[in-house]
């Protein structure tokens, strides 16, 4: 079947709502239990937009008891997870709610297994001082309400979470870890500041892009990632420029829930890693804006190793640029669409990246998530990804 690709498996066992409006119709739906840990943000937006005022009511007309955890930092740490779960466990939760963006989804998904199986989160990940554990239960069910269009983590079984002590940000991967139901209400996305927008935009981008380049593609996850190339291409400018326009903010939930199957399915590739070490030093760095920074370097390495010439050439098209006829056409429409959203000047230094850690972040990049580096069709070596590094600067 090499030939072809088509040899795959499939299985992504969430329910997914979608639609405007759809967190209406949540307190229709059966319960995965009685008694829900909400978990919000530590900032404001959540309940002065009154998201959280509608789910609790969603809640209270479904019957379910519910609490409040509101302390999830972006870029969730270990030890929020972990006060998390020990809340859930203390009150008897039997269900996660997880309402907000990437950084909720992902810490939601480390309280449930956390809640269900007590210790040392680091117990029960890989990386590169995880204990690997097999967990004795499964972890709580989740409802994921997602209120950005970007990591795509409504539709997947992982969670990303940061140990600052061994500067580990890797992703906490069960099967059980299926939300049990998927909102995506663009309506609940209208609100997203536009440098933000942006930045989950891109990172929806990238999965797609990495996907597709990537050397664990089929045909099935080809379909899903030239559709959400295609839609970002054309509708993150408009999410970006007016975010009240709602067509934009439905077709880019869209591509994100699109993006997301592709992880899925074929996984990111070593730019993911290589963010992934960036912010793990730098708590403050947007994960979509280290993937901005280093992606222009990234994918002209790639292009450099021609492993896929036709696929960027493809990319580019889809991204607008449809007079494209070489690799090369592909990073003048990323770098043209990183204009059009206001983020093409972004810098490492801004953020207090020095290059003097890219080569421990290049060790790092391979120690925690070097799964990732493997699915590239030409894995990079260390000296590359110091080479990527140092092109990213600014
Ligand atoms: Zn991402």
């Amino acid at each position: 079947m090499t030939q072809t690709n088509l040899d795959f498996t499939f299985a992504v066992p969430t329910q997914v709502f979608f639609g405007a409006g759809k967190l209406n119709i949540l307190h229709t739906l059966p319960m995965p239990g009685k008694k829900a840990l909400i978990v919000i943000s530590n900032g404001k937006s959540t309940r002065a937009n009154g998201y959280l005022d509608r789910t609790e009511k969603q809640l209270d007309d479904a019957g379910v008891a519910h609490i409040l955890f509101d302390k999830v930092q972006a870029n969730p740490l270990k030890a929020t997870a972990e006060e998390g779960a020990k809340v859930a466990r203390d009150n008897n939760c039997d269900f996660i709610v997880a309402l907000g963006g990437g950084s909720i989804m992902d810490c939601s998904k480390a309280i449930a297994l956390n809640a269900a199986n007590p210790g040392d989160l680091w117990d029960y990940v890989g990386g590169k001082t995880g204990k690997n554990k097999p967990t004795e239960k499964n972890p709580l069910p989740i409802i994921a309400i997602t209120t950005t269009a970007g990591t795509g983590s409504e539709v997947d079984s992982g969670g990303v979470i940061t140990n600052p002590e061994t500067h580990e940000k890797l992703g906490i991967m069960h099967p059980g870890l299926f939300p049990v139901y998927a909102i995506v209400d663009p309506e609940l996305m209208a609100t997203v500041p536009p440098r933000f927008t942006a930045f989950q935009g891109f990172d929806a981008l990238y999965h797609s892009l990495e996907g597709y380049v990537g050397r664990a593609n089929n045909p099935f996850s080809d379909m899903l990632e030239e559709t959400a190339i295609r839609t970002i291409g054309e509708y993150l400018p408009r999410a970006y420029s007016n975010g009240n326009d709602m067509e934009a903010r439905a077709r880019m939930a869209f591509a994100n829930t699109l993006s997301g199957y592709s992880m899925d399915f074929v996984g990111c590739t070593a730019e993911h890693s290589i963010e992934h070490a960036l912010s793990a030093y730098h708590q403050d760095l947007p994960h979509g804006a280290g993937l901005i920074i280093i992606s222009v370097a990234y994918f002209s390495k790639i292009i450099s190793q021609h492993v896929c010439n036709e696929r960027f050439i493809t990319m580019a098209k889809l991204l607008g640029n449809t007079n494209a006829t070489k690799p090369e056409d592909f990073i003048t429409a990323l770098k043209s669409l990183q204009k059009a959203c206001g983020v093409d000047n972004l810098k490492m230094s801004d953020y207090g990246i020095n290059p003097s850690e890219f080569d421990a972040m290049a060790t790092n990049a391979r120690e925690v998530m070097g799964g990732l580096m493997d699915l590239d069709r030409q894995p990079l070596t260390h000296d590359e990804v110091v080479e990527i590094l140092n092109k990213s600067y600014k």
